[in-house]
């Protein structure tokens, strides 16, 4: 029986990871399908406090990880399949096995949202993206296009002119979302160029990408554009599956949890992007595991009939 399991080993996960194992409780992390999660596929991270020049996203991920390892947390590489949070202890399925504890903290994150169009699925893999620091490299002296307009987006289609001979953006209108600093550095790039109001409506090829269908959205006018590879960057949708239900979610599907981390059902707590459609910031996703293993510890002190230190 454990005390406490973390789904996910992003920053969120982590973060509790280290505060629980401080508090001696040998949290047991269930890294999910991603280890290190979203923060370990990014190119360069420039805005957590503490790395005055980037930090590579792995490489920060890896310190949280072998800090959180230091204070005792014990890192399992498995999946979360489903939970059963109606008796006590709760019970957590995986592909490798069955676990119980006594309390819950999901910080499953998000995962990339999928345009939804003719195409997709089909040239996953084979010319269609959702990774740009994963998939980058294979573009070498390509013409590639990237969809969206937000943080991300623009973040990776800089990133990509490492690679790739010319980035074209596909926008849906004609401002972007990302912040300033990156939309001047995209506007400044030569490699980058812009295609406004513009939603994609096929991706087609043969054995692999060969281009995009596109429709303005004001003139409804349509053409095929040709490219060599399509990187998908529109924002992210919550991993909740595993919860079957159990855990009630707002209307976008992201799991509803206070200022504390609270969640529907008492002993599990919500941590970083599958409870935050607002920030998805590294920092935030830190504050937020803090916070839940910090409740959670109280959670099984009282549960042991311990009396929790005053802070
Ligand atoms: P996002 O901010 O939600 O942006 C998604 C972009 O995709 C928007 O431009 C949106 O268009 C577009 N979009 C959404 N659905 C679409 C569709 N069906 N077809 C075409 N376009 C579509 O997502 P994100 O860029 O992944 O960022 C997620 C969060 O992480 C944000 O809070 C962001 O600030 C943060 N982040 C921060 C950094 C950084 O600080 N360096 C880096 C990466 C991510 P509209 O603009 O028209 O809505």
């Amino acid at each position: 029986m454990e005390k406490v399991i973390i789904i996910g080993s992003g920053p969120a996960g982590y973060t509790a990871a280290i505060y629980l194992g401080r508090a001696q409780l040998a949290p047991l992390v269930i890294a999910g399908p991603a280890l290190g999660g979203q923060v370990a596929i990014s190119s360069e991270v420039g805005n957590y406090p503490g790395f005055p020049e980037d930090i590579n996203g792995a490489d920060l991920a890896q310190l949280m990880q072998k800090q959180a390892e230091r204070f005792g947390a014990r890192i399992e590489m498995d999946i979360v399949t489903s939970v059963d949070l109606s008796a006590r202890p709760f019970k957590v399925m995986t592909y490798g096995g069955e676990y119980e504890s006594q309390a819950l903290i999901v910080a499953s994150g998000a995962s990339p949202r999928k345009l939804g169009v003719p195409g997709e699925e089909q040239f996953s893999g084979r010319g269609v993206s959702y990774c740009a620091t994963c998939d980058g490299f294979f573009y070498m002296g390509k013409e590639i296009v990237m969809v969206g307009g937000g943080d991300t987006a623009i973040e990776e289609a800089l990133f990509l002119t490492r690679f790739a001979r010319k980035v074209t953006v596909i926008h849906r209108r004609d401002q972007l979302r990302a912040e300033r600093l990156l939309q001047e550095r995209a506007f400044r790039n030569e490699k980058i160029d812009f295609i406004w109001d513009t939603v994609v409506t096929e991706i087609v090829g043969d054995e692999v990408v060969s281009g995009v269908r596109l429709r303005n959205v004001k003139t409804g006018e349509e053409r095929l554009f040709s490219t060599q590879g399509v990187f998908i960057a529109i924002g992210y949708a919550p991993n909740t599956e595993f919860l079957g239900g159990q855990l009630a979610l707002d209307e976008n599907g992201y799991v509803v949890a206070d200022a504390d981390g609270r969640t529907s059902v008492e002993g599990v707590w919500a941590a970083g992007d599958v409870c935050d459609q607002v920030y998805r910031q590294i920092a935030t996703s830190v504050g937020a595991g803090c916070k839940a293993a910090i409740q959670a510890e109280r959670y099984i002190a009282q549960l042991e009939d311990r009396v929790y230190p005053v802070r």
